[in-house]
């Protein structure tokens, strides 16, 4: 049955607002020759969401779900590591989290997460998680190569005197890079796909959806302000490239094909693969 699922799987992402600290790329150059105006709404810009707060965010749904299977994750960070607050690890480990790297002791390819995410230096993970392009042009976006549809924006916040007598007189400018209202394919490539792989993908964008709202389940930065809030959902890994696609066209519903398969996910792949999961899990815990 895994057989039938490829290599590469997609999640739809959609939100309003979402705020990557400092660490959008965009091509603004190349669109602007010169004459950019960082506020003007008609600017066409396009660039990069970096995979790094993606892979967090993403990975943090995981380790709820072992979490609810009574398991412990594997810690992000090595124990050794400086960390900037001290006794911090400590308390994650008692926050249902192992050491990291000490689940390779009892099985040469970790736990579920380790297997997923990798270590530092010996081992990449088994799953790749790219960059989502994004670009304000519907019509030049890829959804099949992980692209989205996405609006650049910088945003320029004025923080301002508290002092009665200042009057409001701006303290600081602070500019922010933000993208509204992105919907898009985020592609992700297992290097090798496992069942439990697929069954844990499933359920972390399960969970993550479901905990949209959650400060600690929101994605990137902004999230006092509501940046971050995500509707998630995996597309069915069934789907050949066409319906991917026919996913995220406003103008047309999925075919009964699509019916078809999602109801074939749901009620054969899903089941099978969740098993999967649980067996992996029960069997680390
Ligand atoms: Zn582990």
């Amino acid at each position: 049955m895994i057989d039938s699922i490829g290599r590469d799987v997609y999640v739809r992402i959609q939100t309003d607002l979402l705020v990557i600290g400092d660490s959008i790329m965009t091509d603004r150059h190349h669109a602007s020759s010169g004459n950019y105006e960082d506020d003007d709404p008609q600017n066409q810009i396009g660039g990069i969401v970096p995979a790094f707060s993606l892979s967090g965010w993403l990975r943090h749904g995981m380790e709820k779900v072992v979490h609810e299977k009574d398991a412990t994750a594997c810690h992000p960070g090595v124990s050794n590591a400086n960390f900037q607050m001290e006794g911090v690890y400590n308390r994650d480990l008692d926050a249902g989290y192992h050491e990291k790297g000490s689940c390779l002791e009892d099985d040469d390819n970790g736990c579920v997460i380790l297997d997923l995410f990798g270590d530092f230096g010996n081992s990449p993970g088994k799953v790749m998680r790219r960059p989502i392009k994004f670009s304000p042009v519907r019509s030049s976006v890829d959804y099949t190569r992980g692209q989205a549809e996405g609006h650049y924006r910088r945003l320029n916040r004025n923080v301002v005197s508290r002092n009665r007598e200042d009057d409001r007189r701006p303290l600081r400018n602070a500019g922010l890079d933000a993208v509204g209202n992105f919907d898009g394919a985020w592609h992700l490539s297992f290097r090798k796909v496992k069942p439990e792989f697929v069954a844990l993908l499933a359920q972390a964008i399960t969970y993550l959806d479901a905990h949209k709202t959650d400060f600690m389940h929101q994605l990137g930065g902004a999230r006092n302000f509501g940046g971050g809030i995500v509707d998630c959902e995996l597309v069915n890994p069934l789907y050949s490239e066409t319906e991917l696609q026919r996913v995220f066209d406003r103008s047309k519903d999925s075919t009964n094909k699509m019916d078809n398969k999602d109801d074939e996910w749901a009620d054969e792949f899903l089941p099978e693969f969740k098993s999967s999961l649980s067996a992996r899990v029960g069997a680390e815990s």
